[in-house]
């Protein structure tokens, strides 16, 4: 709990150091459908990238762009198990696995709990 408001009193900061992630984070479009995090509103991925993995959990294709999600290594190299998180505030997402279908190949199995739907603009 800590580290979130550490996240929020960075994300308040006036311009300085941290002045580039906000205009990032900003910049973003916003549209009906997508997913974002609560935590520092990084919109993660488009609905319509969802797909039915029947894991139980959310499953993308891929993120809404390249740079909103960063990965970690974080289990035995023969699972290939990624660790997806927030490259804005680093929250956990979920994982990412070499499973998935066409066009990425890839399969990003997040934490729903971690994702609010953007229900109107
Ligand atoms: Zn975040």
């Amino acid at each position: 709990m800590a580290s979130a408001v550490d996240r929020r009193a960075v994300s308040d900061n006036p311009p300085g150091r941290n002045r580039t992630r906000i205009q990032l984070r900003n910049v973003q479009p916003v549209r009906a459908g997508a997913l974002l995090l609560p935590v520092c509103d990084t919109l993660l991925f488009d609905s319509s990238e969802k797909f039915e993995s029947h894991s139980g959990w959310p499953s993308f294709t891929q993120p809404i762009k390249a740079n909103v999600i960063a990965y970690h290594f974080d289990g035995p190299a023969f699972l290939k198990r990624v660790e997806a998180v927030c490259n804005t505030c680093e929250a956990h997402l979920g994982h990412v696995f070499p499973d998935g279908p066409e066009p990425s190949g890839l399969r990003y199995c997040m934490n729903a709990v971690a994702l609010t739907k953007v229900e109107k603009i």
